[in-house]
């Protein structure tokens, strides 16, 4: 397929660091250079972080909630919805990460609705989908995004404002990277799956990234194949190897 995707790196910084972190951290972002007409970078701190990173990052690079409210404002005790978000100035959340899903008991049908409400108030979604080791093991990593991918597939009209971030569980956090060919492998299925589900428009169009133990070891080979787009980064994203992943994007053969 064609491909004229500009790339997309985000940093998860998931439930870590403090003010003194995020200054640092800021800091240090605010000094790499990229070319943002090729490479959009994220990064998502946590809510109470929000307004602190929104303040002191350079405006190339977009700033990302981890998680967003199932609810419209109102009595929901500790959630921050999505026209809280983007009051703050925020216009892109995470949903469906893995450790939602695993930790908060967030399943298809929150997801969905999670995907739906956060695009109906404008935010753009990283939509976070991936296979656990015990679906991997019994054959049945595409069956699993299969259906992960119908219902963001039942959840979005506007596919301009997501992105799919392919994240195998048992290589998050783990150390354990899906190699080039396992991720090209999925990513091209999901491609498939938008093409046949969505529009063969929309397949060529959305950004598909990897999750899953990148380093500035592994991106480039990762960035090399044709259907990864760029990555969700969550580790490594807190340290300053992440310059050499942004900077993977000058891989890309487009
Ligand atoms: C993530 O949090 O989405 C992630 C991929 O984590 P890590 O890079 O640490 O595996």
């Amino acid at each position: 397929m064609e491909q004229s995707r500009k790339i997309f790196i985000g940093g998860n910084w998931k439930s870590n660091g403090d003010l003194q972190f995020v200054k640092d951290h800021v800091a240090f972002l605010n000094s790499i250079a990229f070319d943002n007409e090729k490479c959009e970078v994220s990064v998502s701190p946590v809510f109470i972080h929000l307004p602190a990173v929104i303040s002191s990052l350079d405006s190339r690079y977009i700033v990302s909630a981890q998680n967003v409210s199932l609810f419209d404002n109102g009595a929901y005790t500790g959630e921050i919805s999505a026209k809280q978000l983007k009051d703050l100035g925020i216009n892109w959340t995470l949903i469906g990460h893995s450790e939602r899903r695993q930790y908060f008991g967030e399943n298809e049908e929150v997801v969905g609705r999670k995907v739906k409400i956060a695009l109906e108030n404008g935010l753009n979604v990283i939509a976070c989908i991936g296979e656990k080791l015990s679906d991997r093991e019994a054959g049945h990593t595409v069956e699993v995004v299969s259906t992960q991918m119908k219902t963001l597939v039942s959840s979005i009209v506007d596919w301009s404002r997501v992105v799919i971030a392919y994240e195998p569980v048992w290589a998050i956090g783990t150390g354990v990277t899906a190699t080039p060919q396992q991720a090209q492998e999925i990513h091209n299925e999901i491609r498939k799956i938008l093409a046949s589900s969505v529009s063969e428009d929309v397949a060529n169009k959305v950004r598909i990234i990897y999750g899953g133990s990148v380093t500035e070891k592994n991106a480039e080979e990762l960035i090399r194949q044709p259907d990864i787009d760029g990555f969700l980064v969550g580790g490594a994203s807190l340290k300053s190897g992440f310059k050499t992943i942004i900077e993977s994007y000058k891989f890309k053969n487009n």
